[in-house]
């Protein structure tokens, strides 16, 4: 827990304030100091899915806990309500902590509560935390750039807002503008995903990962190609949360697979993960 010095060095959650915060991809090494004081400080911990039990049990012995997200099929709480229910929190006097898996800005709909308490006149922090796209990344060996690969790389959802595959997004350009992509929300689409990319030029060749559970006790890396991607996805069985990935710097993953080496009990090679010095993407 944080000690003393840290406590007092940081800012303190003051009554009938919330704090919209992001604990990260799983790992509780992973929470920043903010989201920690925020835990031990907070009378009320308003929670999605994504927050762990592990991260839940580091809170104030007697803090409350209000589950905010879908699990096990229950019908999921509404936007609106949430957001009713922490501003009534917060004007009863609560230190509210709002917790989010991963970053609350990314593909977290934490924009739209603070506008929300915004409107309803309650003073709130934004604390950002560790997104999936790149904590998650990290724990897979596969990095987000690499100077020989990537200058660009896209996070993106392809979650519309209606449920379905999102229908405003321009494929074509998106293939040429970014070498790299990571993808939120995607592993139920990962078929309609793959026709999307190929239809817009992409090689079946083309490398893909999918991180499963990153940073979590059961995380999986699945590697494939676009062409193979969704028949190994509903082999392999594979559990959300995951990240659908594809690019070149999913090859470097060889080398630097650095959990897996732990695991396993072996040890990298620095030369193994290559890439292909002027691969070609497209195939026309
Ligand atoms: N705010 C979160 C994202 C919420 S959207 C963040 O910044 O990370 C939910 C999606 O995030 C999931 O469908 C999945 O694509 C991704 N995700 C979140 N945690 C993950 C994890 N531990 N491993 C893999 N993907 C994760």
């Amino acid at each position: 827990m944080l000690n003393k010095k840290l406590q007092q060095t940081l800012p303190s959650i003051q009554p009938g304030w919330v704090w919209l915060a992001g604990a990260g991809p799983g790992d509780v090494g992973l929470l920043t100091l903010l989201c920690l004081q925020g835990l031990q400080q907070a009378d009320v911990i308003v929670y999605d899915a994504l927050v762990g039990d592990n991260i839940l049990a580091l809170a104030r012995e007697d803090a409350a806990f209000e589950y905010a997200g879908k699990r096990g099929g229950r019908p999921s709480v509404k936007q609106h309500d949430i957001c009713e229910r922490m501003v009534e929190l917060a004007r009863s006097g609560k230190r509210v902590l709002r917790l989010k898996g991963g970053d609350p800005l990314v593909f977290g709909r934490g924009g739209e509560e603070a506008r929300h308490l915004a409107g309803a006149g309650i003073p709130f922090r934004i604390v950002p935390g560790v997104t999936a796209g790149v904590g998650g990344l990290a724990y897979a060996g596969i990095p987000a750039t690499d100077r020989h690969t990537n200058s660009a790389v896209t996070f993106m959802t392809a979650h519309g807002a209606d449920g379905g595959l999102a229908k405003d997004i321009d494929w074509d350009a998106l293939v040429k503008a970014s070498p790299f992509l990571v993808i939120y929300m995607g592993l139920s689409r990962v078929g309609q995903i793959a026709d999307k990319l190929r239809e817009a030029g992409l090689k079946s060749s083309e490398a893909v990962a999918v991180v499963s559970r990153a940073s979590m006790i059961d995380q999986k890396v699945l590697e494939t190609t676009l062409g193979e991607c969704a028949d190994d996805v509903s082999k392999a069985g594979l559990k959300a949360p995951a990240l659908l990935v594809i690019g070149e710097n999913i090859k470097l993953r060889q080398g630097l697979d650095w959990l897996g080496a732990i695991f396993e009990g072996r040890t990298l090679d620095p030369d193994v993960g290559h890439i292909r010095p002027q691969g070609k993407r497209f195939d026309s």
